[in-house]
Parts: structure tokens; C-alpha cells; sequence
């Protein structure tokens, strides 16, 4: 199948999802997924699925990171935090969206290939580290935008204290294997509002490095 089909292919699954956001749609479309995954699921790049990378991970599926990103209402002036880079896939069609990204990923291996690709694509609006998650990146905060791709039973304070007023943070509570649920949260001065947005099946967010 050609690659303008299957990209066809990965939009329509996007727009199916609800998610008409031009902006989004072009994102994704400017992404390449193929780049994203293990050679040798190539074939399944631009089905909606997720896919197993190294390490014992996942990229998610596309329409569950769009689903993300739109949840996010992220901006082009925007400062965003992600939290567990993975392939690196959502944190380059977030970086098309906003000023600038900041990705946290425990796995050095998983880091370093996350860099090949966007060095490849040339995205130059990344910054990302090997690092814990769990304690945010406090030299770079306050983020007016905050992703977390893993799970947590609980939303770990720093990750709230990170947000900047207005900010919107939106993150997977619930352990691992049970029922799980996408949240958002919107800082308000002092307050916090959060939504329960759609059930969701994420690893977790583990703690400290490999
Ligand atoms: N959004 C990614 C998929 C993320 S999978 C993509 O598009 O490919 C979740 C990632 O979170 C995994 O790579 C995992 O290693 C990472 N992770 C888990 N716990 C973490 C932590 N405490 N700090 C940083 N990353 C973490």
C-alpha cells in the first residue's frame, strides 16, 4: 500500500475519533509512524493499534494519542511536558502544535532512539532527558501543558505544581491491568478542576530508573 494511503488510512481513524481539529489532522498527516515502530511491524504503522516497541513498551494507537492531544487544547505559543517519550511518535506530532516540548523517558535506550528520529525529522523544538517522571523537571517548569503516556494510581504532586495557571494536565489514573480512566485537570489559581474524559489502558508510570 502506498504511503499516502495508509496515511489516509491513519486520518480517517482520527477523524472517527471525532477529532476534526485541522491543525491536529495536519500534524498527524506531517508525521511519518512508519519511523516510529520496529522494522518489523512496518506493516501494521498505519493501522490503529498499538504496537510494541523496545523495552518492553507500547506506542499507543494513533486515535488514542489524538484523542490525547486534542484533550490537551494545546497551543502554538505553549510550553508542554510529556512524560514517557516511548517511540518519541506523540511527543513529534505534539511538537508541530506547540513552542516547544519537553520529554521525560526512563529508558536511555528508548531516549536515544526518540532523538535519532526527530535529529531525522527534523524537529528542532524537542528537548528530552533519561529521567524520572515521577519528579517532574523542575529547572524547566511552570508548563502551561502537561501529558503523561503511563499510568498512575495517583497524580504525583510535582506534576501539579508544575502547571501554570490556566494550565491543563492530562493523565491515565488507575493500576495497571484494572480499570483505568484519562483525566483532565485545569489549574485554576489555587484550584484544581478535573474531568474524567474515556477508560484507558496504559502501562504504568514506574518508579526510578532501570
Ligand atoms: N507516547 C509514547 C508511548 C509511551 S509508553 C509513544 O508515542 O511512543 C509509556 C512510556 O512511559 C514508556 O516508554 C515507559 O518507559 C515510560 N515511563 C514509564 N515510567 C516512567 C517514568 N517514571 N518516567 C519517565 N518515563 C516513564
Amino acid at each position: 500500500m502506498s504511503k499516502i494511503t495508509d496515511t489516509a488510512r491513519l486520518l480517517l481513524s482520527i477523524r472517527k475519533e471525532g477529532i476534526t481539529d485541522q491543525k491536529i489532522l495536519s500534524a498527524f498527516e506531517a508525521i511519518p509512524r512508519h519511523l516510529f515502530v520496529p522494522k518489523v511491524f512496518s506493516d501494521q504503522a498505519y493501522d490503529d493499534i498499538p504496537v510494541p516497541i523496545a523495552c518492553d513498551q507500547t506506542v499507543s494507537q494513533p486515535s488514542l494519542v489524538a484523542f490525547m492531544i486534542n484533550a490537551l487544547e494545546v497551543g502554538e505559543r505553549m510550553k508542554v511536558l510529556e512524560i514517557g517519550t516511548g517511540s518519541g511518535y506523540q511527543t513529534a506530532v505534539l511538537s508541530l502544535l506547540c513552542r516547544r516540548i519537553y520529554s521525560i523517558e526512563r529508558h536511555r535506550l528508548l531516549e536515544l532512539d526518540a532523538v535519532k528520529r526527530f535529529t531525522a525529522l527534523d524537529l528542532a523544538n524537542i528537548s528530552s532527558t533519561t529521567g524520572d517522571g515521577w519528579l517532574g523537571w523542575p529547572k524547566q517548569a511552570p508548563f502551561s501543558r502537561i501529558i503523561v503516556s503511563a499510568a498512575v494510581a495517583q497524580v504525583p504532586q510535582i506534576l501539579l505544581d508544575h502547571m501554570a495557571d490556566g494550565g491543563i494536565m492530562v493523565i491515565p489514573i488507575g493500576e495497571t491491568g484494572k480499570d483505568q480512566v484519562l483525566y483532565r485537570f485545569r489549574k485554576c489559581g489555587n484550584e484544581f478542576e478535573q474531568e474524567r474524559l474515556i477508560q484507558v489502558h496504559f502501562l504504568p508510570l514506574v518508579l526510578g530508573l532501570p
